[in-house]
């Protein structure tokens, strides 16, 4: 799973890009990454200011999520 950082300026390219459309564009104009993420790294690419980045949990520990 991949995650971005603050101040995005909402430009669009992860969204557009996102091969399976996991990053939705909020209420204001920052980006969110769903759980639906392949962690494919297309949008960590296109971001031209490098917000976007792997989340540190993903190498440890998963568990986080579980329990709904
Ligand atoms: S890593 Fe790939 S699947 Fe995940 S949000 Fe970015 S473009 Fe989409
Ligand atoms: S590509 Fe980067 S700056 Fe553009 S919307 Fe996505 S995270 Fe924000």
């Amino acid at each position: 799973m991949y995650r971005v950082k603050d101040g995005c300026p909402g430009c669009g390219a992860c969204t557009a890009a996102c091969p399976v459309g996991a990053i939705a564009q909020g209420p204001g104009l920052a980006v969110t990454i769903g759980s639906d993420c392949v962690s494919c790294g297309v949008c960590k690419r296109v971001c031209p200011i490098g917000l976007i980045e792997k989340s540190p949990e993903e190498d440890s520990d998963e568990k986080t999520d579980s329990g709904l």
